[in-house]
């Protein structure tokens, strides 16, 4: 590290330079020493590092008061070798374009036929109008071939000539000199914005654009299936293309609102049903809610908490192959509350009653421990 030069040296700037002065130094010296114009040149090479470690402190706030105060002798974390490489740099281009904006050396702006832009919009329904489908309205915005001049932007009797300074092609070339030689570039023509077309007596309507912003009402048909999340897209529903390009697409996306019992996993479905201790230890017919009507269910005697049951074909249609899910029950024993004298005094005598017999879990946890104790 002895023989390492000063990075202002390297530079060529004071040590007082400004930011603004270390930029354009830098900018200066990279032209001359990248390696794109010095190929299988080691020096130049060297230099080009060089340059870029320079620059990297130098135009790093924190990193040039610590150089300043320790050169390159750091405490701590010190500079050691992690400026020899390029750090984030790629190629030439990439090093001009992040000064210059892009655009370097015949960077064409596109020209041709272009695709109009996807919109997007998005639509909230309820938990059943997904399960079943529906029809929504939607305000769409976008633009439209302006009705009054068909979309040639003119007047009624004139016609769009052709632009003088692009001879219509909606490009013009330049060419600029530079320390590497005539760089030529394309720019959209500023005389026609890039149309090729120079209009005399602009439309009323449009103002010679040939388009006009219209908000029209609607349908999106939403098919049953649909989950959260989802995006309906509809083709060339979006904003109209430019230069002769097919338009984009109407994209909408579906928010589900959640059920108040009904969870959904796929194309089924999932509920808890409450019963009581009584329902669930002598069986019960139960009304279970679905997405139509109530179906009736049997639950048989001595049904245990958390026990599922599968109704078949009553959960939500699958949204390609319209075949519908099943709807999965879980039961949930509700242990009674705020039992008065008399009931307490029931289930005491109930209990009175017990061989062991009834509570198999019971039974075998308490015969399990036992055993692990003795
Ligand atoms: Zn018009
Ligand atoms: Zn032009």
């Amino acid at each position: 590290m002895a023989d390492k030069r000063d990075y202002y040296e390297v530079l060529g700037v004071p040590k007082t330079a400004d930011d603004e002065a270390i930029k354009k130094a830098y900018r200066k010296m990279a032209k001359k020493h990248h390696p794109d114009l010095h190929p299988g040149d080691k020096e130049a090479e060297e230099r080009f590092k060089e340059l870029n470690e320079a620059y990297e402190v130098l135009s790093d706030e924190q990193k040039r008061a610590q150089y300043d105060q320790f050169g390159f002798e750091q405490p701590g974390a010190g500079f050691g070798g992690g400026y020899s490489d390029f750090g984030g740099f790629g190629g030439f281009e990439d090093i001009f374009s992040s000064f210059f904006g892009g655009g370097f050396g015949g960077g064409a702006q596109r020209s041709g036929p272009m695709r109009g832009e996807d919109l997007h919009y998005e639509i909230s329904i309820s938990f059943k109008e997904a399960a079943k489908g529906c029809s929504k309205e939607l305000n769409v915005t976008r633009h439209e071939t302006c009705g009054v001049c068909q979309g040639s932007g003119c007047k009624e009797g004139c016609q769009p000539q052709t632009c003088p300074t692009c001879k219509g092609t909606g490009q013009v070339r330049m060419t600029q000199n530079t320390v590497m030689g005539h760089i030529q570039h394309v720019q959209t023509c500023r005389n026609c914005g890039g149309t090729g077309k120079i209009i005399q007596d602009p439309c009323g309507k449009c103002g010679g654009k040939g388009q006009v912003r219209t908000t029209k009402r609607r349908t999106v048909r939403i098919p049953a299936g649909i989950d959260d999340g989802q995006v309906i897209r509809i083709s060339g529903q979006g904003e109209l293309g430019q230069r002769g390009g097919p338009p984009g697409d109407l994209q909408v996306l579906v928010r589900v609102k959640p059920h108040k019992y009904f969870v959904r996993k796929g194309t089924d479905l999932y509920c808890q049903v409450p019963v009581s201790i009584t329902q669930a230890a002598l069986g019960t017919e139960l009304d279970v809610p679905t997405l139509d009507k109530p179906v009736k269910y049997s639950v048989p005697e001595g049904t245990q908490p958390g026990t599922m049951f599968r109704i078949k074909g009553k959960g939500i249609p699958s949204i390609r192959t319209g075949v519908k899910g099943d709807l999965y029950v879980e039961i949930n024993v509700e242990v009674p509350k705020r039992l008065d004298e008399k009931q307490k005094e029931l289930l005491r005598q109930f209990d009175a009653t017990i061989t062991g017999r009834e509570y198999e879990q019971k039974k075998s946890f308490f015969e399990r421990m036992k055993s692990a104790f003795t």
